[in-house]
């Protein structure tokens, strides 16, 4: 059985999942995993495709001290106890910078290339390539490909890409980039199967999870994004705070004597509905509590996505669908009531019955705009662009030469 191996790692742990090729195409998730707790906890922890546990086991801190140790131990676990090889790896890589624009194939030149953008995103990039430089010096001739949160964004105009500030920067990066490019580019292809009367139309795609973001789509293209040159600016997430006037950032290091890394920390762990609430960052958390703090980070979490989504709609000249995805939007019928209501001038009008059972269109057959729920799959679309890269390269290179 051919299979492709979908990597997604960060700094504290390494996800990967196993797809089977089935022909024309057409790719099935047989394996889900990751090692979490790098240098604290260190555990392996898989299932299979119905769910069933496949790997649940502990490492000492030392045998898994960094990412690529954990690719390690991950890799052959795959090889050695499931007797899998995949025919490719396809990785998640956070940025792309101004020029990739799709997936692209792996070589030594194009990770060089992927270096220049870890001072664009030190937090993600420098643990999105330790996989890709451990495959290419144990395995060089396994075909690899790195798939972009940027890419998807790169359709936009000049002026969402500037921000106000000496071209010079702009040059040299600072851009407003956009990211959660897979979840939009998996959920703007599903569009035409699950809604063909508005998938090439004007949608606003709402990201609710964990990370939070939306994206403006026309005719499919992404022409607007919440977040900008990194993944803390627009809605409150998690740990993040979303749009911050920079004052704020001065204000820290004048009067509280933060460093740039304090800041760093602050901005990237400490905010968002965490340090709203003082609760919790899990939404389910926030949503079983009788905290008066707890209801004022959802009231934030629902008016800025409310805010952001008449930004969207100017960007879009008007609006013909909106979409849920991730965590929250897939499964928070409470946050999509409220989201629903507050977007009641558009002439949005929720069909409860459908909300609570998370079905795929939420709204009522009167509502001006159409309001669904569309599952993202960001591993899929991963694994859709590693098979499609590997189909257009020269015949023969890549299945005989499969990691062994
Ligand atoms: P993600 O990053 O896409 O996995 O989303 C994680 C977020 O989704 C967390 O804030 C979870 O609390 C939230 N979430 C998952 N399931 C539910 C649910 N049933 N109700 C509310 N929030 C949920």
């Amino acid at each position: 059985m051919d299979t492709i191996l979908v990597v997604n790692a960060g700094s504290s742990s390494v996800k990967f999942q196993i797809f089977s090729v089935e022909g024309e195409g057409i790719l099935r998730r047989q394996i889900k995993g990751q090692i979490d707790g790098i240098a604290s906890r260190p555990r392996l922890r898989a299932s299979g495709a119905n769910g069933e546990t496949l790997a649940e086991r502990a490492y000492p801190i030392e045998a898994v001290a960094n990412v690529p140790a954990a690719m390690e131990i991950a890799g052959s676990w795959l090889r050695d106890e499931l007797r899998i090889h995949p025919i490719a790896v396809g990785h998640r890589v956070v940025h792309g910078g101004p020029d990739f624009d799709r997936p692209v194939s792996i070589d030594h030149g194009v990770v060089a290339r992927l270096e220049r953008f870890v001072n664009l995103a030190p937090l993600h990039q420098p643990h999105n390539l330790a996989p890709i430089r451990s495959i290419l010096a144990g395995f060089p001739s396994l075909p690899q490909v790195a798939c972009f949160d940027t890419a998807f964004h790169r359709t936009h105009s000049a002026v969402a890409d500037h921000y106000a500030i000496p071209h010079r920067l702009h040059a040299e990066g600072v851009r407003r980039y956009g990211f959660h490019g897979l979840s939009y580019e998996y959920v703007a292809k599903a569009l035409p199967r699950v809604a063909p009367d508005i998938a090439n139309r004007r949608v606003i795609v709402a990201h609710l999870g964990s990370g939070a973001s939306m994206c403006a789509l026309n005719e499919g293209r992404s022409v607007e994004s919440t977040m900008g040159f990194t993944a803390l600016d627009g809605l409150p997430m998690g740990t993040r705070p979303g749009q911050l006037d920079p004052g704020v950032v001065l204000y820290l290091i004048s009067e509280k004597g933060m460093s740039a890394s304090n800041v760093q920390d602050f901005l990237y762990r400490d905010c968002g509905l965490k340090g709203l609430s003082g609760v919790s960052n899990d939404m389910r958390e926030l949503e079983a509590s009788d905290d008066a703090k707890a209801k004022l980070a959802i009231d934030y979490f629902v008016y800025r996505i409310c805010l952001n989504a008449g930004m969207l709609a100017a960007a879009l000249q008007g609006l013909d669908a909106f979409v849920f995805t991730a965590g929250i939007g897939e499964n928070s019928a409470t946050i999509r009531a409220r989201v629903v209501e507050q977007l009641g001038w558009l002439g949005v009008s929720l069909d409860h019955a459908g909300n609570s059972r998370n079905s795929r269109l939420i709204s009522r057959s009167e509502s001006r705009i159409p309001v669904y729920v569309v599952p993202t799959d960001e591993e899929l679309m991963i694994a859709q662009h590693t098979l499609s890269l590997l189909m257009k390269q020269p015949s023969g290179n890549s299945r005989q030469e499969r990691a062994s």
